[in-house]
């Protein structure tokens, strides 16, 4: 069965970047009518918290990305210690002791020497009594896997055929001096236990992966797919990173991106296929493909999504926004008439309110100098509310009669003095919703 999984670490709130992991993941287990994991990556006891646990769940429940079941690392070192023994027992895992600091130095050596910067294995040459005696000194080392000095191959869901010498990549290390298991181990372990078929990730990941295919073939297992996704960019084409934290996805909830509009980009971007807003969940995953995405850095603007989130909003049925016009306090039998008029005139839910209480208070007028006379005389003849949808013609019609302006001349005028601004919704639909017209005076 098709399993993918999404494993974010507990150590801040999902972002942009991390969402298009989790959605690709997600969108090639549904289409496959397969499983989706999400595995919370706790290994770490000093960064990862509880309360990144629940945001990431509320996050993903937002936008509908629900998964089948939830892993959690820290529950399952007991698993990595017997894989570690396994690596042991095979020759594969060796303990080094070199400082990070004698580490450094190595590299700016071979950095300087125009050498890759690859370790250097120095610790397979120690003895059983030189290792004591570093133990002894230094407490225990780290655990290196030791890579076979071979290619290693996969074909990429993204990145088609990729080679890459294990030469070139220093032993990870998977065990640090304190016996915290590390990401890389603890990955491949749970990817093959929970019969992980499909990995998408950022293209951050794919030396890990190169390591990670040797480690789970020494470990008797058989390498998932993997497909690797561009990183994000900012619209220059500048790094994302420094930048992220200011796009968690509770930010962009707060700002009143809808979560359709969101995920309908990042189904796309960066594909060759056009986005396209989809209205449901079903349609994303019929349409997606990973093959159909590039290597590319993909530009990413925030911006973006508002347009979406308007168009989204535009084709929804007044029942769907029923809770916030309740909340803005339209009522019951003027809720239909004026989403009908405000869905046009909103990009996020949070514009409801606006045009709320234009009807409910009126506008402070706007008046030019020289149209101080004319809208003297237009507002004597506007009567008395209610007003209804023939009222903006009838009154127009008059006015036009009384004063012979015609024409943009009439109409602008009018505009502004009802609602204070140049521009909004169609004047019969918004004027039989206003229930007071402040300039009448
Ligand atoms: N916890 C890892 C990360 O967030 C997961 C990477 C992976 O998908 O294997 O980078």
């Amino acid at each position: 069965m098709t399993t993918t999984r999404f494993a974010p670490s507990p150590t801040g709130y999902i972002h942009i970047g991390n969402l298009r992991t989790a959605l690709m993941n997600y969108l090639i287990a549904r289409k496959a009518g397969g499983s989706f994991i999400l595995r919370i990556d706790d290994t770490d006891p000093e960064r990862s918290k509880e309360e990144y646990v629940d945001a990431i769940k509320q996050d993903l429940e937002w936008l509908g990305l629900t998964w089948d079941r939830v892993e959690r690392q820290s529950e399952r070192l007991d698993q990595y210690a017997d894989a570690a023994d396994k690596l042991r027992e095979i020759g594969r895992f060796y303990e080094a002791f070199e400082t990070p600091v004698e580490l450094d130095l190595k590299r700016k050596k071979q950095l300087n020497m125009g050498k890759p910067p690859v370790y250097d294995r120095a610790a397979l040459n120690l003895s059983d009594a030189e290792k004591g005696a570093l133990r002894a000194e230094r407490g225990s080392g780290v655990w290196r896997f030791k890579l076979d000095h071979e290619r290693i191959e996969w074909n990429d869901g993204v990145l088609g055929d990729i080679s890459i010498d294990a030469a070139s990549v220093s032993d990870p290390v998977l065990i640090r001096g304190d016996g915290q298991v590390l990401y890389t181990i603890a990955s491949v372990v749970d990817d093959t236990e929970m019969g992980v078929t499909n990995v998408v990730r950022g293209s951050d990941h794919v030396t890990n992966t190169a390591t990670q295919i040797q480690i789970i073939k020494a470990l008797g297992g058989t390498p998932p797919e993997f497909a690797h996704h561009s990183l994000l960019t900012g619209p220059q084409g500048e790094a994302l990173s420094k930048r992220l934290g200011t796009l968690a996805l509770r930010d962009l909830r707060e700002q009143g991106v809808q979560p359709m509009a969101l995920l309908s980009l990042m189904a796309r971007l960066g594909s060759s296929d056009p986005v396209e807003l989809r209205a449901e969940m079903a349609e994303l995953i019929d349409g997606f493909d990973i093959n159909r995405f590039g290597a590319a850095p993909t530009k990413f603007d925030v911006q973006d999504l508002f347009p979406l989130t308007a168009r989204y909003l535009q084709a929804q049925p007044v029942e769907a926004v029923k809770d916030r016009l309740d909340a803005v306090g339209v009522p019951a039998d003027s809720q239909e008439a004026f989403w009908a008029v405000a869905k046009e005139n909103i990009t996020t839910l949070a514009d409801l309110e606006g045009w709320w209480v234009l009807c409910r208070d009126g506008a402070e007028p706007l008046v030019a100098d020289e149209d101080k006379d004319f809208i003297a005389q237009a507002m004597a003849l506007l009567p008395e509310g209610p007003y209804d949808t023939e009222s903006w013609g009838k009154w127009t019609a008059a006015v036009k009669e009384a004063t012979g302006r015609k024409g943009k001349g009439l109409f602008m005028p009018l505009r502004k003095a009802v609602t204070g601004m140049e521009r909004g919704p169609d004047m019969s639909a918004l004027l039989s919703l206003m229930q007071v017209v402040r300039a009448r005076g």
